[in-house]
């Protein structure tokens, strides 16, 4: 919470802006509508902000088959780019999952320690959700902390670098797919 937007974007200062979501059906299709008119942003596919709202969205009311931005220009998401956005969720829920994970029991200096599962992977999540694109440089940073064995208990150094190892795997197979497929996204 209140990390500062580093892309110096002169108009978010402040809280950080959410897109009204609203899921609707269209015959047997579930489309999810973000509402980038009243957010004021240029939509989740031109703007990190917007695209996190996307994926909250998609995180909260799964289901959805396509998403259309309502903005200055309608866009709408092809089938392929839709499969990024759910990876993209799936992997947050990995990171949820994996930051429900107990801290090794009784083990000193655990609880100044950076590799503490809560910790680490709450702030993974947080971060591939508000830039994907960033991910892995947040996500080498925390194997550097792995590597610097002093930021973390004996514990959680080898529970943790198999989670993250688990992570890592899943970030780069959802690169390779965005790779394949993620030039042709909008219709
Ligand atoms: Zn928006
Ligand atoms: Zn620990």
């Amino acid at each position: 919470m209140g990390k500062k937007d580093d892309n110096n974007s002169t108009l978010s200062e402040g809280a950080p802006r959410t897109c009204r979501a609203a899921l609707a059906h269209e015959g047997k299709d579930l489309g999810l509508a973000l509402d980038c008119l009243g957010c004021g942003g240029p939509g989740p596919f031109a703007d990190p902000q917007c695209l996190r709202s996307a994926l909250e969205a998609m995180a909260s009311e799964s289901g959805a088959d396509s998403l259309t931005a309502s903005g200055h220009v309608e866009t709408q998401l092809r089938p392929g780019g839709m499969e990024v956005l759910e990876r993209i969720v799936q992997l947050g829920r990995d990171l949820d999952h994996l930051a429900q994970r107990e801290p090794p029991k009784g083990i000193r200096g655990c609880d100044q320690c950076q590799l503490r599962p809560r910790l680490l992977f709450t702030g993974l999540r947080g971060s591939l959700f508000q830039d994907a694109g960033a991910f892995s440089d947040t996500l080498k940073v925390a194997l550097g902390k792995l590597r610097d064995g002093a930021r973390g208990c004996d514990g959680c150094l080898s529970e943790t670098a198999e989670d993250l190892l688990f992570t890592s795997e899943s970030y780069e197979e959802l690169v390779r797919f965005v790779v394949r497929h993620g030039f042709q996204i909008i219709v």
